[in-house]
């Protein structure tokens, strides 16, 4: 028995990289876990088959978030496979390189639609749906507490935006017990990275570097952080930006 056995969680974007560790890491405490995915089935069915090889309980569930009606097409293949919600974790998302100068409006427009729009419609369907007690996490970037990065600005104000909707969705849940955080990480050995980190030994040193603790994050690193928030023993916490960077600086 895991402290989440007989909860039952959805994780966007848990194809790959930091959603892939949360919803391993969920099953693994017990959760049958909805993996969502966008448009890579083939990774999506390897998570889940990871998850019960390790003896948990999850199926795939893909919808591409941004095209008209995703959230719906989510609730309506989720309830077609589980019976209520107890934990939403808005993880999916893209990141752009274009900065201040550079991103255009049809880039702008998909960031927003993708990291902000879509978890806003998720979660607002989702409400009514998670059972008391049940948990909401955000998967924000420590990228929101710097001005410097100019490359990662647009995409930080995605994320400001999901920050400032999960202090309210603490607000207007806590009289449910249900909780609302965020979970900021760092630098994370993902996909999304993997073309600039790996490039180089320089490259993945400056990106340690860029942590405390002198290491480049872990999907699984992440995951935990996400665990406890989930867990029974996160119940005090909520309308909280959860820093998960090892240190760093952005
Ligand atoms: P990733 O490896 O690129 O994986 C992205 C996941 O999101 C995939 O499962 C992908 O599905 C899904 N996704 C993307 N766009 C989608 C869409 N339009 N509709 C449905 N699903 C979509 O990303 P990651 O690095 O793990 O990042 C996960 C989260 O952490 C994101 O919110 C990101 O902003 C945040 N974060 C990451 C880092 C980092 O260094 N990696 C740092 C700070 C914050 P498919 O597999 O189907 O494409």
């Amino acid at each position: 028995m895991g402290v989440l056995t007989g909860r039952t969680a959805l994780v966007t974007g848990a194809s790959r990289g930091i959603g892939r560790g949360v919803a391993e890491r969920l099953a693994r405490d017990g959760a049958r876990v909805a993996v969502h995915y966008g448009t890579n089935e083939a990774a999506a069915k390897e998570t889940v088959a990871a998850i019960e090889a390790a003896g948990g309980s999850a199926f795939a569930l893909g919808v591409e978030l941004g095209a008209p009606g995703a959230a719906e097409a989510v609730w309506a293949k989720f309830d077609a496979r589980a019976d209520g919600l107890d934990i939403l974790v808005n993880n999916a998302a893209v990141p752009t390189s274009s900065a201040f100068e550079a991103i255009d409006e049809a880039e702008f427009d998909r960031l927003f639609t993708v990291n902000t729009r879509a978890p806003f419609f998720l979660t607002r369907l989702a409400a009514g749906r998670l059972r008391d007690g049940g948990r909401i996490i955000n998967i924000s970037s420590g990228a929101t507490r710097t001005t410097a990065m100019a490359e990662l600005m647009p995409y930080a104000m995605t994320k400001g935006a999901l920050e400032v909707f999960t202090r309210y969705l603490a607000r207007v849940l806590g009289p449910r017990g249900i909780t609302a955080n965020t979970v900021a990480p760092g630098i994370v050995d993902t996909d999304v990275n993997a073309q600039w980190l790996r490039s180089s030994d320089e490259a993945w040193a400056g990106a340690a570097a860029f942590s405390a603790l002198g290491k480049v994050g872990t999907p699984a690193e992440i995951a935990d952080v996400v665990a406890f928030l989930a867990s029974p023993d996160g119940r005090w916490v909520t309308g909280q930006w959860v820093d998960a960077t090892g240190g760093s600086l952005i």
